[in-house]
């Protein structure tokens, strides 16, 4: 809710107007998820709220520490379908990678999310309570840790979820929401080229993520089934189309998929792709197998081989630690888990 919603809120349970800025500042600055904490808020008005709204109507069932950092929740939503969000530490960085749909019906080949389809688009308040479970860990930590960096890179396809999208992360950036910076919030797609113009004309500097993972679209539309409409090029201007409109860097997102986009050639081919591309990155995931797609990951030669040839291309190329594998924090993986276990 935004502050008029939030005063509509109010006034309807009987409480002063001036009551919602309060609120919001229980709710998105102080991430309290409960009204009875909120004690500068008149008794009966907290009582009244607690029975007309949930703040949370979602609830974490398991909660899995990598010990290297890494915490991987499970959620429950209200209708019994399983998400998750990852809280990530390193160094001086605090992420956390929250999921926009339970499943996802892109159909990646390498990817568990889409295993079993697509199940609905997340709300955007069950985007948002994602924020609400992973300030409950970090408040056991200290009153104030909170976040550095949010990934858009959990279950589901964001641009698919376009709106749902749009209205969680504006709650995330509005100075009267969680006030959490624009540019410390990435968007990752698997390249709906016109989505990715859309997001760009919406007025924010958030950081595009683009999952490449092939160098041609014969080998792209293989692993991506969607290549087949976006096709490769239209994603790269797409992508270019989304710096010159917003100024900030794109990645370009590269799962290595052992024996099927992972030779030097590919590396070659990919930077010749990246030539025209003003301040491209690439971030290379070596792929975390999933049982049931049949593809493994590369060697760490293989691994090695590509990011050296990347390097003396001239592209900035980082390479994703697995971070997490012991926790299943590739993408869908926990849910796959839960949902076997539950029949
Ligand atoms: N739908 C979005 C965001 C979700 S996935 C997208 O496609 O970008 C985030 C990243 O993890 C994507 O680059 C995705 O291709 C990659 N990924 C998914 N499953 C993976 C796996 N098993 N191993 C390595 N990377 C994977």
């Amino acid at each position: 809710m935004n502050p008029d919603e939030l005063g509509k809120a109010v006034t309807s349970a009987g409480g002063k107007p001036f009551v919602a800025r309060q609120l919001a500042q229980w709710l998105y600055k102080k991430r309290e998820s409960d009204f009875a904490a909120m004690t500068n808020l008149p008794k009966a008005l907290r009582e009244k709220l607690a029975q007309n709204y949930s703040l949370i109507t979602s609830s974490v069932v398991t909660s899995e520490d990598s010990g290297e950092g890494t915490i991987k929740l499970g959620i429950r939503l209200q209708d019994g379908l399983i998400i998750e969000a990852v809280l990530m530490r390193e160094e001086d960085r605090l992420t956390a990678c929250i999921s926009t749909q339970a499943g996802c019906a892109m159909g990646c080949r390498f990817c568990a999310s889409g295993l079993l389809g697509l199940k609905r688009h997340l709300t955007p308040g069950e985007i948002l309570e994602q924020f609400f479970h992973i300030a409950a860990i970090l408040k056991k930590e200290s009153p104030d840790a909170w976040l550095t960096n949010v990934v858009v890179m959990g279950m589901g396809e964001p641009l698919h979820n376009f709106d749902g999208l749009m209205n969680a992360l504006a709650v995330l950036n509005a100075e009267w929401g969680f006030h959490f910076g624009a540019r410390r919030i990435t968007v990752s797609t698997v390249g709906l080229p016109d989505k990715i113009r859309d997001l760009a004309n919406q007025g924010f500097q958030f950081n595009l993520a683009v999952s490449l993972h092939a160098t041609t679209d014969e080998q792209r539309t293989r692993l991506i089934p969607t290549n087949i409409s976006t096709g490769l090029i239209n994603i790269i201007r797409a992508s270019a189309d989304y710096y010159h409109a917003t100024r900030r860097e794109v990645t370009f997102e590269y799962t290595l998929v052992g024996g099927e986009n992972d030779t030097p050639d590919d590396a070659m081919r990919l930077a010749r792709l990246l030539e025209d591309f003003p301040r491209a990155n690439v971030n290379l995931i070596p792929m975390n197998p999933v049982e049931g797609t049949g593809l493994r990951a590369p060697t760490t030669e293989a691994v090695e081989e590509f990011t050296d040839a990347l390097t003396q291309a001239g592209i900035n190329v980082h390479v994703r630690r697995k971070r997490g594998r012991a926790v299943q924090a590739a993408c869908g993986q926990l849910r796959l888990k839960l949902e076997k276990a539950n029949g």
